[in-house]
């Protein structure tokens, strides 16, 4: 103890980090927050595209977030919710904006995240030691951790390390290393909101393409499609994009790490419905007749992607549309809606935005205290608990970091 005041160490500078250490230290404690990088809140400012979509105010547990443990969730958000995370950022002087149910710093610059985080560091005397790794963890009732330089000795440690998901593997999260000798049950690691690799030899000609679309996503074995997602798709020379292909890609990471067959279709058009799309297909067939094949379909898709359903189809750019049987025309129309692509794998972790698995919820108390480890708090992706694109996963750094902060203060077991 510092006088009477409990001794908290953080380790990682992060999102959940940097919440756990302000809750702590407005609760009390003497709390220092070590970070392996040169300032703390690096990856912050890489979300949402710069602008930091910190939360969403349509949160529903079950529907935006996975875990092997879901049924553990809503307890932590029962504690920490959206309304919370707004007061919180309001309490660092932080005005937020809406958009879509997302919510953003007002200026949409994620630097005034970070800076409101720091600044309400400063305010309540947390000690920031920056490019600092943590090598090892010893626990003799107290907590001993080393950087390789020295040893720092605390009454209570809060892990927040982070993934590796968005870093080069040169700054690459190592937190998992610290968790392994402490015995806590982990769920296998794996890439989410990710592009998906795919295997057709076309998908060079369709780089570059943007488009509204819709993917469905098919795993070897489930009867029903997985996940069903609209928004803008973007089409590379590897695959599939886009927050859309995000949104499926924890579901086909875990599918192909269990050896199972894995599929999508896009449906270039989804804002039609079945009768509205009959009608449409006769419409165009009709009006098109003397036109060329190729300008029948880039009236309806990109022209890159009406060029690969050409080739697919059999049908010849140049020829005029009168000159097709309607069953081949038909067909080229069945499959902008019904597009077949075969996924073989995600991009590395390196270019996801965060990880699904992690240190099980069954090894935490509802207060993020380890069980196996009294005295020891986990937060953030650490945990086995991934959200949807929209502002959820740092939502669960703010829920998960400042309960482990407020619980690090009080009495072990509380
Ligand atoms: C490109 C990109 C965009 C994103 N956009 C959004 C978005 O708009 N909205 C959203 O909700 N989520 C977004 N995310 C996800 C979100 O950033 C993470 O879920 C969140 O940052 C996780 O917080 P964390 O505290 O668990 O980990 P991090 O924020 O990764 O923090 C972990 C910290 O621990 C440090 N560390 C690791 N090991 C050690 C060690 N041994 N010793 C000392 N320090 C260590 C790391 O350097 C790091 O600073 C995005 C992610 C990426 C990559």
């Amino acid at each position: 103890m510092e006088g009477n005041r409990k001794r908290i160490g953080v380790i990682g500078g992060g999102a959940s980090g940097m919440a756990a250490a302000i809750a702590a230290a407005r609760a009390g404690c003497a709390v220092t927050l070590l970070e392996r990088r040169e300032k703390p809140g690096m990856k912050l400012l890489a979300t949402g595209n710069g602008r930091c979509n910190l939360s969403n105010r349509d949160l529903q547990v079950q529907r935006d977030y996975r875990s092997r443990s879901a049924f553990r969730l809503p307890v932590f958000f029962e504690q920490f919710g959206v309304k919370d995370t707004v007061r919180f950022f309001e309490s660092c002087g932080l005005l937020l904006t809406e958009r879509n149910g997302g919510l953003y710093p007002r200026s949409m610059q994620a630097e005034a995240v970070r800076e409101a985080l720091l600044e309400e560091l400063k305010r309540w005397d947390v000690d920031v030691v920056c490019g600092c790794r943590i090598e090892n963890i010893r626990r003799d009732r107290l907590f001993y951790i080393s950087s390789g330089r020295e040893e720092l000795c605390f009454d209570r440690l809060i892990l927040a390390c982070g993934s590796a998901a968005g870093l080069s593997p040169k700054n690459a999260a190592d937190g998992f290393a610290l968790v392994r000798g402490l015995g806590l049950e982990m769920v296998p690691l794996l890439p989410s909101l990710v592009a998906l690799r795919c295997e057709e030899a076309f998908f060079p000609a369709l780089a570059g393409v943007r488009c509204a679309a819709q993917v469905e996503l098919h795993v070897q074995g489930a009867r029903e499609e997985v996940w069903r997602e609209r928004g803008e798709v973007q089409l590379t020379d590897y695959g599939i994009s886009g927050i859309p292909v995000f949104q499926c890609s924890r579901f086909a990471a875990a599918a192909l790490q269990e050896g199972k067959r894995v599929s999508a279709f896009l449906d270039f058009l989804p804002e039609y419905a079945p009768e509205q799309w009959e009608a449409l297909c006769g419409r165009q067939f009709r009006l098109c007749r003397d036109k060329r094949v190729l300008t029948l379909a880039s009236g309806m898709v990109a022209a890159k992607t009406a060029r690969v359903l050409l080739r697919l189809c059999g049908l010849h750019a140049e020829d005029p549309v009168g000159e097709e049987t309607k069953d081949r025309i038909f067909a080229l129309f069945g499959l902008m809606r019904r597009f077949p692509v075969t996924v073989t794998g995600t991009n590395p972790i390196s270019q996801a935005q965060v990880c699904a698995g992690g240190v099980s919820l069954n090894e935490v108390t509802d207060h993020l205290e380890a069980k196996k480890v009294p005295g020891l708090f986990l937060c953030g992706e650490m945990l086995d608990a991934d959200g949807r694109c929209g502002g959820y996963n740092l939502q669960w750094a703010w829920t998960s970091g400042i309960i482990a902060g407020r619980h690090a203060a009080g009495e072990s077991g509380t």
